[in-house]
């Protein structure tokens, strides 16, 4: 398959970083294009950027001068890692003028047209696409977006569960990293030595978009019916550098037991791994038995970031069980999240080498 031409947008950010660096060794898309804001339009992208993730910048989109975030850029889909207030007219703008957009940003994300899509969790919600398409005048343009990164792994560890036995109700505490707010992001001197219990517009997001990305799609109505359970989520900024950690307590409709949440989360299946995606990796829920796993340095790099793992499985005093999770925020909750969310659609046949727009030609 020739390989699908790619631009980024925000690329100089965290997220940014993180898309060029994933990207750069994906074997079904190819870097073309590079955009972020006015203070590095014109630039080449290694002037314009401050590479701040281990190794070099890629060789190949160093010389690449970073673009307007408009539409004319010479690619077939974008991946957008705009800050929210400025994804919001960008990602449409860019759809309109028929690119594919894969957002990070919580802009669209609860549109009740735009899929909210982790693959392994809600695969069927890209069915929206089409009404989108027509409710909107979109020809080939279209809006995905990937969850909050703290929502990213949390729904993924329960998406075996609420299917087996359904959910009433939980509680999460979540431990995120420093790099969840991009860069510089929290201060040195507010994060070291520090836990901030509270994280603007978070708490919102986790109670919110799982419902979403666990709900049914309704053919009938052509829209999402969200999953019915009741979130309390409480977010705490931690002084560790990647990797978002959270506890869980569920109460559950049909109370199992331990050996079966045990078997229903070791058992989870992962359609993009069934499909052939490369991002994708085959056991995308990890469970570990030591008690004193998942720890945020040693286990959030599994899967290459974009496993999710899980411990400490055990009864819980108040609901039904608690247990531990953690992801990769920039990975598994953003760049690697968006990058498997366009490789699913490859898969489906929903973006190929045609799905180029009219006006942003081959250069
Ligand atoms: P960031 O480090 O602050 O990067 C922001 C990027 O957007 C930079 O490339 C910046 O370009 C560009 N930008 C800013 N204002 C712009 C404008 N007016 N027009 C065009 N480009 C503009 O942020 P981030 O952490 O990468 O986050 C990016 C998005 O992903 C956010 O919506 C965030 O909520 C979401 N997200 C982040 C994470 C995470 O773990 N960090 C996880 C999930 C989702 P310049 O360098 O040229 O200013």
């Amino acid at each position: 398959m020739k390989p699908i031409r790619a631009g980024v947008l925000g690329a100089t950010g965290a997220v940014g970083q993180r898309f060029i660096q994933l990207l750069g060794h994906n074997p079904w898309f190819t870097i073309t294009a590079l955009a972020a804001s006015e203070r590095s339009v014109g630039l080449p992208y290694g002037q314009a950027c401050t590479w701040r993730l281990p190794g070099d910048c890629p060789a190949s989109v160093r010389d690449l001068l970073v673009q307007p975030c408009e539409p004319g850029l010479a690619c077939d889909i974008v991946f957008s890692a705009l800050p929210a207030t400025t994804a919001w007219e960008i990602e449409e703008k860019m759809a309109a003028a028929g690119y594919g957009v894969l957002s990070n940003a919580s802009s669209h994300r609860m549109d009740s047209d735009v899929p909210l899509l982790v693959p392994e969790v809600n695969p069927d919600h890209l069915r929206l696409i089409p009404g989108q398409r027509a409710s909107r005048g979109w020809g080939k343009g279209f809006i995905v977006t990937d969850p909050n990164c703290s929502a990213a792994g949390l729904v993924v560890a329960l998406k075996p569960l609420y299917d087996a036995f359904g959910i009433r109700r939980l509680v999460v505490t979540t431990m995120q990293a420093i790099s969840g707010a991009g860069y510089p992001g929290v201060s040195a001197l507010d994060s070291l030595d520090n836990v901030i219990p509270y994280i603007g517009g978070e708490e919102e997001k986790l109670r919110r978009e799982p419902l979403k990305m666990l709900g049914r799609f309704a053919a009938e109505t052509n829209s999402i019916v969200p999953a019915e359970m009741a979130i309390s989520p409480a977010c705490n900024r931690v002084a560790t550098r990647d990797g978002h950690l959270e506890t869980v307590s569920v109460e559950f409709v049909h109370k199992p037991s331990l050996d079966e949440v045990l078997a229903a989360l070791k058992g989870f299946q992962s359609l993009p791994h069934k499909l052939g995606c490369p991002s994708a990796v085959e056991r995308v829920i990890i469970v570990r038995p030591e008690n004193d796993r998942p720890q945020t340095y040693m286990d959030r790099d599994a899967g290459a970031g974009m496993a999710v793992t899980v411990g400490r499985v055990r009864p819980c005093e108040v609901l039904d069980y608690k247990f531990v999770v953690l992801s990769h925020n920039t990975i598994r909750g953003a760049a690697g999240g968006s990058i498997l969310n366009a490789e699913l659609m490859v898969a489906q046949g929903m973006i190929s080498d045609g799905e180029r727009p009219a006006d942003g030609g081959r250069p």
